[in-house]
């Protein structure tokens, strides 16, 4: 199963990666700042992930990591 290891420090909150998961499993957190104000990414359900590494590749800021 892989991990999608997002870096909420580097992330700006711009939701690229939210658009690009095909199984519709990013958000940006609604209740999370990081320490630059930006509301970061997070993923809802890690179990249902596919590895398939849409969201790291559309990145402009390479926060997402995904580990296999
Ligand atoms: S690896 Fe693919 S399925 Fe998993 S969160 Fe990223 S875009 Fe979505
Ligand atoms: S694409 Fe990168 S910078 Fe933009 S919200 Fe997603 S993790 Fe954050």
């Amino acid at each position: 199963m892989a991990k999608v290891i997002i870096d909420i420090e580097i992330c700006k909150g711009c939701g690229l990666c939210v658009r690009a998961c095909p199984k519709h499993l990013l958000g940006l957190a609604a209740s999370k700042l990081n320490s630059r104000g930006y509301q970061p990414a997070e993923i809802s359900d890690q179990a249902a992930c596919i590895g398939c590494a849409a969201c790291a590749r559309t990145c402009p800021d390479l926060a997402i990591e995904i580990e296999k």
